[in-house]
């Protein structure tokens, strides 16, 4: 199924519905590859126009130098909000679980006096009790996970910038991963440019950004791919881009 001459097979649409798939062909005396529509089958695209204008639409959807810190910024203040926030809740509620403690002794001094029998005292330290565990629970939910934003920042807008070099780095299996990643479904090719269709959520927040300017937030539940962790920890991907740089001059 999957054909290492031809990695766009996956991801490339034709405007009928159909996908691309690839071909050899002989003739003037050598084989020449194309990419045909698998459904109509209306054109071949030589396969070297058809990668070409691929890298085409991947330097377009690249970020500017601007656009790449502008990014960075934006997500980086909703980011240190977002934790500001967290930390502000985790702060509430240890004062809560501290009151509650020294309820617990209060409730001992007067148990002591004799203000409350042996049944009473019980009670109410097991109500206190209950009270404490509940707000651990809340409380441990809010534990923020060691995660790198500058890190993984500088990953996404990497990622973005040097999209067609990368993917000519990559192997069969690394091109459509990110080919998926970019655009998840898929990219519509009209026999002159590949259009943009749906994006990965990244590129629709960095145009979001870039258009509303600095004061633009990325929106509840807008989370880039490249930032989720499950993606960003992904071995393969993470070592492919280190070593697809080919030096150690990059940020990350
Ligand atoms: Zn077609």
């Amino acid at each position: 199924m999957l054909n290492p001459d031809f990695p766009l097979r996956v991801t490339a649409l034709c405007t009928c519905g159909g996908k691309f798939t690839g071909s050899w062909s002989r003739g003037h005396g050598g084989r020449y590859a194309y990419y045909h529509c698998a459904k109509c089958n209306v054109k071949s695209v030589k396969k070297q126009v058809f990668e070409e204008k691929f890298m085409e639409l991947l330097q377009q959807l690249a970020p500017k130098a601007e656009e790449g810190s502008l990014f960075k910024a934006s997500v980086t203040d909703y980011w240190s909000q977002k934790i500001q926030e967290i930390n502000t809740d985790a702060s509430t509620i240890d004062k809560n679980i501290q009151k509650l403690e020294e309820e617990k002794i209060n409730v001992i001094g007067l148990a002591k006096q004799g203000a409350f029998d042996a049944e009473t005292t019980k009670e109410e330290l097991n109500r206190i009790r209950e009270k404490i565990t509940l707000l651990k629970l809340d409380r441990n939910e809010l534990k923020i996970e060691k995660f790198d934003i500058e890190y993984s920042l500088n990953f996404c807008i990497y990622g973005m910038t040097n999209a067609h070099k990368l993917w000519h780095a990559f192997n069969l299996n690394q091109k459509i991963k990110f080919q998926a990643m970019i655009f998840p479904e898929g990219v519509l090719y009209d026999y002159s440019t590949f259009g943009t269709t749906k994006v990965s959520s990244i590129y629709e927040l960095k145009e979001a950004i870039s258009a509303e300017n600095s004061n633009m937030v990325p929106g509840e539940g807008i989370e880039p791919s490249c930032l989720a962790a499950g993606d960003f920890k992904s071995p393969t991907y993470t070592s492919s881009v280190t070593r697809a740089s080919g030096s150690h001059e990059l940020i990350f």
